[in-house]
């Protein structure tokens, strides 16, 4: 990989195997995920992308009979470690998901309440304008941050929950197709959000929108399904900078998809 996105790698999945019951979805992921940097995951419906993204926080332990073979260093710790403490995690490693799924309670208290549970004692009107701010919606729900959240359009919608993963600090925001739902121009709002958030934040973004992946992510991981005895098994074909995987790849396969050929 060209050095020049090379940045400390803040989260790194090395998993031998992940399976749904007993059923194997993905194998051998080896994959960094640099610090300050966007990093998209591409592939064909079905080949892990999704599931790879709920490792990074242990979100897929709350799926009944999920098992991890490996490991996930997190700033150099397992976080599959016993110790660790899923909770903790995902406060440090939050998800955005597709579909905009703010609490229905007021604009106000969906930012307020992290910050409140986790018993912020400073200012919280000051982290409910900054949030609004670093997601870029400040101007359009100053005047109504008292109105219901669910009065908010779809793209709103998502800034807010962006908003609301940003007011507790994380360290990692992990995007689940987070455009997919929303229409042009939501979808360039949220582009440049994710541009702008990248000086305090690293982000992780699966889409299956591969001009999307080619506009906004520094470096972009290709996977793929392997069929396998009637099974679909997903693996890492290719990681490298977003212009290398775009334009050089190293695998023929990674060209055709890149180019639309399948998937
Ligand atoms: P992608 O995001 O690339 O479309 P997914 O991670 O959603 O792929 O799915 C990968 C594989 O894991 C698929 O074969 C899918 O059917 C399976 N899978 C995903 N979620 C679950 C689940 N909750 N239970 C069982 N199998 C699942």
């Amino acid at each position: 990989m060209t050095a020049t996105h090379h940045t400390e790698v803040i989260l790194h999945a090395q998993i031998k195997a992940f399976y749904y019951g007993t059923s194997l979805a993905l194998r051998n992921i080896d994959l960094p995920v640099y610090k300050n940097r966007i990093t998209a995951l591409i592939g064909p419906s079905g080949c892990g992308k999704s599931t790879l993204l709920r490792c990074f926080n242990r979100l897929n332990d709350l799926i009944e009979g999920t098992q991890i073979d490996g490991q996930i260093l997190f700033n150099n710790r397992n976080i599959y470690h016993l110790q660790e403490d899923a909770i903790l995690l995902r406060r440090r490693i939050s998800m955005v998901f597709q579909k905009p799924n703010p609490f229905p309670k007021s604009i106000y208290n969906n930012i307020a309440f992290g910050p409140r549970i986790q018993g912020y004692q400073g200012n919280l009107d000051e982290i409910v304008e900054h949030s609004l701010h670093q997601a870029s919606l400040w101007d359009e729900v100053k005047d109504r941050l008292k109105d219901n959240a669910l009065s908010l359009s779809g793209g709103q919608q998502q800034r807010l929950c962006i908003a609301r993963a940003l007011a507790i600090q994380p360290e990692v925001i992990l995007m689940d197709e987070p455009c997919s739902a929303l229409d042009p121009l939501s979808t360039r709002q949220i582009e440049e959000l994710m541009h702008n958030l990248k000086s305090q934040s690293t982000l992780v973004i699966v889409t299956h929108n591969m001009q999307q992946a080619a506009r906004i992510s520094d470096l972009t991981a290709f996977l793929n399904v392997e069929l396998q005895a009637g099974n679909r098994i997903g693996e890492l074909v290719e990681y490298d900078t977003t212009h290398v995987i775009f334009h050089h790849p190293a695998k023929e396969i990674t060209h055709q998809y890149v180019t639309g050929r399948f998937g």
